[in-house]
């Protein structure tokens, strides 16, 4: 079935008993047993959940994986991958990588042996020149927070598969709707399911799938012994967010359009980062392995003072930080989601205190085009 039909089914037909259109949530942390020997399927909530189940099944089949994990946000599902692997390892990583997955990096795992190179993914000879003897994944985003730089999914595959190491990839800005990394040949997707997924700024959440059922197996194990998993009413309210993914994401994507539009031509904009833009590097590749370029936008003010005069001056659009919610809001990654970077190597990439980043809500454009038409004025 198309992943529309797919998605506005998500949790029906599961309770056969009532006929419920709405999956049950199970608050049960503990489930008896029929005899000694004999288990029903659930034996205690950390391992496995009824409500868990329905989710974590929802997001496998939506991403084309054998498995899936839900897990208590995005950071615990960082953390859930990233033990997988042990004490001499290394990894290639997105060098416009996700503040918090950095921050673990370099902050938590490094103290524990495993060591990251930062590199532009987008750039496939950098890739390869990266990979050592230890190396044993190169982990992606694409396109990158907060720079939008696309890498070409299907050529770092190739060069993983050469080396016999995993592709691991942030999906959470395009959501399966619009990227599906597991056809392409990547091993392992996770999202912030806080963001497009939940979609209504209102539970936070993690999910991973796993294209192999020997990943699987490691990843369950691991999930089960962390115990960082997603609580039954937040796997729900998760749930009831995917049902409309479809139709939000194509709001998201038409809105983000109109506004990147705009903003190209504004005389206080410097630079406009929206992978959608046919001048943008990486649009090609992006047409060629999603069906969308969704709601993320970032921008270059011309002068760094605009910046705190934009964000007292918007009214309908907050500041704030998070993104893929109905409410357009605006970040400063220098000094919110980036802020653990040292301010030379946010510099060197291009976090900069000009630097925006928007993420285009589900409001009216003539609104959101209006608020920051006054905003910049
Ligand atoms: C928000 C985010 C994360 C972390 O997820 P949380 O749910 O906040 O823990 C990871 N990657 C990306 C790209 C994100 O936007």
């Amino acid at each position: 079935m198309n992943l529309e039909t797919k998605l506005a089914q998500i949790g029906n037909r599961k309770d056969p008993a009532t006929g419920a259109f709405n999956p049950p949530i199970h608050h049960s942390t503990t489930y008896r047993h029929p005899r000694l020997g004999e288990s029903t399927g659930f034996d205690y909530t950390r391992t496995k959940n009824p409500t868990r189940q329905i989710l974590e099944d929802a997001i496998a089949d939506l991403e084309g994986g054998v498995r899936g994990f839900a897990y208590a946000s995005g950071m615990a599902a960082v953390v859930g991958i990233l033990t997988l692997f042990q004490p001499g390892d290394h990894l290639v990583l997105s060098d416009d990588l996700y503040g918090g997955t950095y921050r673990v990096m370099e902050q938590m795992f490094r103290q524990y042996g495993i060591s990251g190179t930062y590199v532009d993914t987008g750039d496939l000879s950098a890739v390869r020149d990266a990979i050592s003897e230890n190396t044993k994944a190169v982990f992606i985003e694409t396109p990158t927070n907060p720079l939008m730089k696309i890498t070409d999914l299907r050529g770092v595959v190739k060069i993983a598969q050469e080396h016999d190491i995993l592709t691991i990839v942030d999906n959470t800005f395009l959501s399966p709707y619009f990227q599906r990394p597991l056809e392409l040949g990547a091993d392992i997707v996770f999202h912030s399911a806080t963001k497009y997924l939940g979609g209504h700024n209102d539970v936070l959440a993690g999910l991973v799938v796993a294209k192999s059922e020997d990943l699987a197996e490691r990843l369950f194990f691991l999930q089960n012994s962390i115990g960082a998993v997603l609580g039954p009413q937040d796997c729900w309210l998760v749930m009831r967010g995917m049902k409309t993914l479809a139709l939000r994401m194509q709001r998201h994507d038409a809105n983000a359009r109109i506004l990147a539009e705009f903003l190209q031509n504004h005389p206080k904009i410097e630079k406009v980062l929206y992978p959608g833009l046919a001048d943008h590097p990486g649009h090609l590749v992006q047409a060629q392995q999603s069906t969308g370029f969704g709601g993320m936008i970032s921008f270059y003010v011309k002068k760094p003072e605009f910046v705190p005069q934009i964000l007292e001056r918007i009214q309908l659009i907050a500041f704030a930080e998070s993104l893929g919610g109905p409410e357009s809001m605006i970040t400063f990654p220098a000094r919110q989601t980036h802020a653990d970077i040292p301010e030379d190597v946010r510099n060197a990439i291009g976090v900069t205190d000009t630097l925006l980043r928007f993420s285009v809500g589900l409001e009216h454009s003539e609104d959101l085009l209006a608020d920051l038409e006054q905003a910049l004025r």
